[in-house]
Formats: C-alpha cells, sequence, structure tokens
C-alpha cells in the first residue's frame, strides 16, 4: 500500500456536492481508501481540497482513476485551465519520481499553488515537496485569495 495525496478542485455547477461525489467514487472499487482529508477552501470561483489516500494503485493506474472520475461527474475538456465540473491532480505517489507524457510525480506545479499547498500542509506539513515541506512552502506562500470554509462532510462549501 502506497500512500497516495490528491488535489480536487470544482468551480461549476453544484460543487461542494461534486467534491464529495469524487470522494465516494475514487473508493468505490475498493482499492483506494480516503484517509485523511482537508477543509475545503474557496478562491474566488473555485473549490478546493487536499486528501490522502491509501492505494494498492500504481501512479499510473491512480492518475486513470482520478481521471475517471471526472469524466463520470460531467467533466468536459475544452481549453486546458479552463471551467471545469471536476479536476483531480496527482500531488504524488509515495516518493515516486516520474515524467511521461501522461504523468509528472510529483506534480510540476504543487509548489507554487496556495490553493494545493495550504490544504496540503493541514494533512501533510511534513510532507517532502522538494527540499522542503508542505508545511514550510504554505507558511511562505501568498494565501490572500484563499479563504478556508471547512470540512466538507460539516456542508463545507455549500455549493
Ligand atoms: P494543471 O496540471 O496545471 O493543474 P490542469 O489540471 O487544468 O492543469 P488537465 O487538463 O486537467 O490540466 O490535465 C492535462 C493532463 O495532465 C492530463 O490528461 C494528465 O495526463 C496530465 N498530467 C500529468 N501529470 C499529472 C498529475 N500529476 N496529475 C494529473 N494529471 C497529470
Ligand atoms: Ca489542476
Ligand atoms: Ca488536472
Amino acid at each position: 500500500m502506497t500512500t497516495a495525496y490528491i488535489a480536487l478542485g470544482s468551480n461549476l455547477g453544484e460543487r461542494a456536492a461534486l467534491l464529495r461525489g469524487a470522494l465516494a467514487a475514487l473508493e468505490r472499487a475498493g482499492d483506494v481508501r480516503v484517509v485523511a482529508e482537508s477543509a475545503v477552501y474557496e478562491t474566488p470561483d473555485y473549490l478546493n481540497m487536499v486528501v490522502a489516500v491509501e492505494t494498492s494503485l500504481g501512479p499510473e493506474a491512480l492518475l486513470e482513476r482520478c481521471l475517471a472520475v471526472e469524466a463520470a461527474h460531467g467533466r468536459v475538456r475544452r481549453e486546458r485551465w479552463g471551467a471545469r465540473t471536476l479536476d483531480l491532480d496527482l500531488l504524488s505517489h509515495g516518493a515516486m519520481t516520474l515524467q511521461t507524457e501522461r504523468l509528472t510525480l510529483p506534480h510540476p506545479r504543487l509548489a507554487e499553488r496556495a490553493f494545493v499547498l495550504v490544504p496540503l500542509a493541514e494533512i501533510a506539513p511534513e510532507l517532502k515537496v522538494g527540499d522542503a515541506t508542505a508545511g514550510a512552502l504554505a507558511a511562505l506562500c501568498d494565501r490572500s485569495g484563499l479563504r478556508r470554509i471547512g470540512p466538507l462532510a460539516e456542508g463545507g462549501g455549500r455549493s
């Protein structure tokens, strides 16, 4: 079993419900278990959160699961970085580093994104991100555009 971290974002539709649906869908086959959830954060348009999972899946298979969950929740790929119902990014998979056409690990833009670092630091402050830790990077980043809403299970982030 490997611990992996997944960043989830939604900026269209019933956003909190989509995040809940995504977590349930990730776990449905029994080979991925969500073991920690950050609070939900709101940037002007997005709800974001990060989860830790324990999984028997390798990195490529876990990415495939993530992409399948996005597709099942109605994501239509138009332009990159465009609006989407659901975006699931694989941040890390154990200590794996990887760079293929389909998958780069750790996620290459992880260290520059407050909406990923801040929730990640909530659940894994000691996680190595390059030479630093998630907690150290989160403490340094500009979180002015980020509002902490609360746990998803407690209605975190209405919609
Ligand atoms: P960003 O990666 O900057 O957050 P994005 O999430 O909007 O951008 P997508 O359109 O969702 O980008 O993904 C494009 C492709 O990125 C995916 O089809 C996938 O193959 C690839 N990819 C590479 N590394 C990763 C990763 N660590 N997690 C998720 N997708 C990845
Ligand atoms: Ca993304
Ligand atoms: Ca993505």
